[in-house]
């Protein structure tokens, strides 16, 4: 098809889907999901398989991998997460597309900040509105103006909608590997930047949590007896922060501070969490042995020991060929859309880089246009909820129709996004 008029039935039913899209941002912004609020997050899965359903594809609930965690004794749990939606429509198509997003957020059960409300220039205000529930309506509506044309027999798609994106995605992190096997090319829901342009290459990042063990002595009676865990990690801390300009790329943030007890007592427990951003794998490397000789010249001294826990959750996305290609198609579809779609690289990371890491070429952020992520005043341009949908819409139909080849999508006796 050379031309956009075969497709604009369907994009001009999108349009009229506008009332009904902003109602279900608004309803699932109000349904609190924080990462760790295991019954908001199963009210929002039982929300998007009524929402999900009308696509008539194979739906299932699917449980996720239970979290390991450092707690504040300085030992390690396990912490139950939610579940995650996925569906399948025609596996066997000769192109395969993974949609993916999160039904998780980062305002927990008592954060304050929990209603959606509407402002009266365009933007609607609420937890999670941009990051990443007005994705999901995006995801759906593409999906059903899709479904509604004649072109879908050409494309079978898969989505899965994970509840731990914002945690690192520790449970899920299998089944989207699984799903990037199986698939030709992702497209992710993420919003936009502020801005309005879409992610490029991403830094990679790591949590980490470095548990200092000492011995505890009365402060008074047996001062030189004790062996002070609080001393040991402040070293520990400034060796870290002084890592800090000393590659490009790298960057590291101790974030919290734990342990310690009564003020007579020489203290035998210092915990430090910290996140790391990195810029290639070489940057991975380098800060990890930085790190082993830091941990080991501490655990040398007499009376302390040092463990770390945790480490790179998300590999750094560069921009490989496969993926320029998807992101040309991308620009080529607003083009016709008369929608600008433009590039910046991020420091921040997301299901994305580990999508690119297991060989899937993928766009992270054809979500909702908005702002203000992570705070409470996140918001969206609700009349970007139509205009993304378009957008995902055209370009699974040119997908379908073979206007669109990324990759080695429809060899039919390929391993999906494996080499
Ligand atoms: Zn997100």
């Amino acid at each position: 098809m050379g031309s956009m008029t075969g497709y604009s039935a369907y994009l001009d039913w999108i349009e009229y889907q506008r009332p009904r899209m902003e109602a279900l941002v608004a309803a699932w912004s109000a349904i609190n999901s924080g990462s760790y609020h295991l019954a908001g997050l199963a009210r929002m899965c039982a929300a998007l398989q009524e929402a999900f359903a009308g696509l008539d594809a194979f739906m299932e609930v699917r449980a996720c991998d239970a979290m390991p965690r450092v707690n504040a004794a300085g030992q390690v749990e396990t912490i139950a997460l939610g579940s995650a939606l996925h569906l399948v429509k025609r596996p066997d198509a000769p192109v395969r597309v993974f949609l993916g997003g999160h039904m998780d957020t980062v305002f927990g059960q008592n954060h304050p900040f929990q209603v959606p409300r509407r402002l009266d220039d365009g933007r609607l205000i609420g937890p999670g509105a941009a990051d990443l529930k007005g994705g999901l309506v995006v995801m759906l509506t593409a999906l059903e103006a899709l479904e509604r044309s004649p072109f879908a027999p050409g494309i079978g798609w898969e989505v899965l909608i994970n509840p731990d994106e914002e945690i690192g995605s520790p449970g899920s992190a299998r089944l989207l590997e699984a799903c990037a096997r199986r698939n030709h090319l992702g497209l992710l829901y993420e919003p936009a930047l502020e801005n309005g342009l879409l992610a490029g290459e991403r830094k990679g990042s790591g949590n980490f949590t470095v548990v200092v063990r000492g011995r505890a002595a009365h402060a008074g009676r047996h001062f030189e007896q004790g062996r002070n865990a609080i001393v040991a990690l402040a070293e520990y801390v400034r060796a870290l922060d002084a890592l800090n300009g000393r590659r490009d790329g790298v960057t590291i943030n101790p974030g919290k501070v734990e342990g310690g007890g009564p003020v007579n007592i020489v203290p035998d427990l210092a915990i430090l969490r910290f996140n790391v951003r990195i810029s290639s794998p070489d940057d991975r490397q380098w800060v990890e042995s930085q790190m082993d000789d830091l941990e080991q010249a501490l655990g040398r001294r007499d009376g302390i020991r040092v463990q770390r826990h945790g480490g790179f959750a998300r590999p750094p996305k560069p921009i490989s060929p496969a993926n320029a290609q998807l992101f040309a198609a991308v620009a080529e579809c607003g083009r016709l859309l008369d929608v600008p779609i433009a590039w910046q690289p991020t420091g921040g990371c997301c299901d994305g880089n580990n999508l690119a890491e297991a060989g899937l070429p993928n766009v992270d952020t054809l979500g909702v246009r908005g702002g203000g992520i992570h705070s409470d005043q996140e918001f969206i341009f609700l009349d970007s909820l139509p205009e993304r949908a378009k957008l995902s819409a055209l370009l699974l139909m040119r997908l379908a129709v073979g206007e669109v080849i990324i990759g080695n999508a429809a060899d039919t006796d390929d391993t999906p996004g494996h080499t």
